[in-house]
């Protein structure tokens, strides 16, 4: 399988406006349910704020509503590159390395290390729905808590090869210390 590099990373995530519309597309792949018009509408983007703006009455929506990246000052793309860094490392990423990586504090980066591990054990992809990381992805979200069932779902981990092949391999569980041996 072609290691999908760093390199391949920063190309495809080069800026918060592009991990913010890669994240609305992921999300809502067409309209966005608008509370006020009552009805799934267009929405165009609002910049310099991470939010987007029904098409008809202006109502706005952030994308990151509902993920750990709401409220997190935090650039877009420092996220996702600690999310690609545990995705694609063994031994995942430390704290202490975020930091000097990326010039975020230690206690911003012991935070998301937090946030994204506790999501990942919990079953739920960071992003909030079914996602990629690249030419990893976490399918089959989990709804309720562990241990009550996963409504019938299993929970497959998914290896996408970058000439579009998929391999897919039915697992236990989608914790880091099951999938990171077989990604
Ligand atoms: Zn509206």
């Amino acid at each position: 399988m072609k290691k999908f590099t760093l390199k391949n990373f920063q190309e495809k995530f080069p800026n918060d406006n592009v991990c913010l519309e890669w994240l609305r597309k992921k999300l809502y792949p067409r309209k966005i349910y608008c509370i006020n018009c009552k009805k799934s509408t267009l929405h165009h983007r609002i910049k310099s704020k991470r939010v987007y703006g029904c098409d008809y009455c202006g109502h706005q929506i952030s994308p990151t509503a509902g993920t750990i990246f709401h409220k997190s000052s935090t650039p877009l793309t420092i996220w996702f590159y600690v999310i690609f860094q545990m995705a694609q490392t063994r031994g995942g990423i430390s704290a202490k390395q975020i930091q000097r990586e990326t010039g975020v504090t230690y206690k911003t980066a012991w935070r998301m290390c937090y946030l994204i591990r506790e999501r990942l054990d919990e079953d739920i992809s960071p992003f909030g729905g079914d996602v990629e990381v690249d030419d990893s992805y976490f399918g089959g979200k989990r709804k309720g808590k562990r241990g009550r069932g996963a409504e019938g779902k299993t929970p497959v981990l998914g290896i996408v090869k970058r000439k579009g092949a998929i391999k897919a391999v039915v697992v236990p569980n989608l914790k880091t210390k099951t999938i990171d041996p077989i990604i």
